[in-house]
């Protein structure tokens, strides 16, 4: 079994799909691993840190690989010269990149979509959205706070009192989390919002004000795996009245809120950050996905009203080597669950392979894209 772990080439991508560590893992099972070349760097990982953990590093990982790993999906045309049926496991971005996909099922590969991977309680520790969208949130903070002419916390000093800033967190999933306590832990008085009703106590939990729409039903608890959907007309109406009556009086607010295999949700227009505060900051986590925010642009600071809005086009990879440690022990964890002694190679079950298998065969074949 060998498996490749390739240099990323997306622009700004700066991380990578296995450590030392997890290629240390990987030999323990079985494996061969070969690694590109320089595919650490960005992540200050040097190639004599992976050759001392056992790995080959060489220019051309690809050739004879069965398992090709990476952070974003490689261009199929990377991949001459790997194994017949070769599996590609990464963050394909499979709406986004569906040439791509298409791409990988005529190379005859199987493509394994990360970001796929079910919610259920044994695939936690295999889960990308889940440990990326952590730092993300943190990062979100910090970007914000850096931005921001002013500080976070109350300071009582001599010359005077500095007053706490005011943090408004849309959209409470792991992102939100994160971005509540880490507001929190820099002193700002912070509220947060969502649509989805478990995350109230979850919001109160970590010492946060939560703000919700009361007049009209949100979605029910967790909501279906975790995730929401689109709200009702009458629900988005509702919302914006309650945002604009809270927004204004806010010096933070980070968005992060996301439906999947659709644009993200738009929660601020330009109405109401026009009764912001100048100096205020929004930090639009949804950016890369068509943003929550009007007007806001991945990787540009856009100033509408004195408010400046940010967002990265890719917010783990400013943390490279938390994000790269991260994602490759959620590639590891993955594998190493259904690695099959006997066979030498990893064996997916049911529940997990065909809610993570793009292509098969020749052919696209998850329900979530011929659907
Ligand atoms: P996400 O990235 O899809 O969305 C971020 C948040 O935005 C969500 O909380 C969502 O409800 C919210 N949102 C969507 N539309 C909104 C709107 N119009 N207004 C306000 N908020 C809106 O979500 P996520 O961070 O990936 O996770 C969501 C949930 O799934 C969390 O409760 C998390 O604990 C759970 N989860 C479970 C597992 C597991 O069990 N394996 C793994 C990951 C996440």
């Amino acid at each position: 079994m060998r498996i490749a772990v390739l240099k990323e080439r997306a622009a700004g991508e700066t991380r990578v799909s296995a450590t030392p560590e997890t290629v240390k893992k990987f030999i323990a099972l079985g494996a061969v691993v070969a690694v590109e070349a320089g595919a650490g760097e960005a992540a200050s990982i040097a190639d004599v840190d992976y050759a001392a953990a056992g790995a080959e590093v060489t220019a051309n990982p690809a050739t004879g690989a069965d398992i090709v790993l990476g952070v974003q999906g490689p261009d199929p045309a990377a991949l001459a010269g790997v194994n017949p049926g070769a599996w590609v496991v990464a963050g394909l971005d499979p709406f986004g990149q569906r040439a791509r996909v298409d791409g990988y099922a005529a190379a005859g590969l199987e493509a394994l979509a990360m970001e796929f991977m079910p919610r259920i309680t044994r695939a936690q520790s295999m889960d990308i959205l889940s440990s990326q969208s952590n730092l993300s949130g943190y990062k979100a903070v910090i970007e914000a706070a850096n931005v921001y002419g002013r500080a976070f916390p109350m300071m009582m000093t001599a010359a005077g009192t500095v007053s706490a800033a005011k943090a408004f967190i849309m959209g409470v999933g792991v992102a939100g989390l994160q971005a509540i306590a880490t507001a929190r832990r820099l002193g700002a008085q912070v509220s947060a919002t969502d649509v989805r009703s478990a995350t109230r106590e979850q919001i109160q939990s970590l010492g946060a004000k939560p703000i919700f729409v009361e007049s009209v039903a949100g979605i029910e608890g967790e909501g279906a795996g975790g995730y929401a959907t689109e709200m009702s007309e009458e629900y988005q109406k509702a919302q914006a009245e309650l945002v604009s009556s809270h927004i204004a009086k806010q010096d933070i607010v980070i968005t992060t809120a996301l439906i999947p295999g659709r644009a993200a949700p738009r929660l601020i227009t330009d109405a109401q950050i026009a009764t912001m505060k100048p100096g205020s900051v929004i930090f639009d986590l949804a950016a890369p996905a068509g943003g929550n925010v009007e007007g806001s642009k991945p990787d540009e600071v856009v100033v509408k009203h004195g408010v400046k809005i940010i967002g990265y086009a890719n917010t783990p990879a400013k943390l490279p080597a938390d994000a790269s440690a991260l994602f490759s022990r959620n590639l590891y964890n993955f594998l190493s669950a259904f690695w099959d002694k006997e066979a030498g190679r990893p064996v997916l079950d049911e529940e997990i392979g065909n809610a993570i298998r793009l292509t098969h065969g020749g052919k696209v074949v998850n329900e979530r894209l011929l659907g």
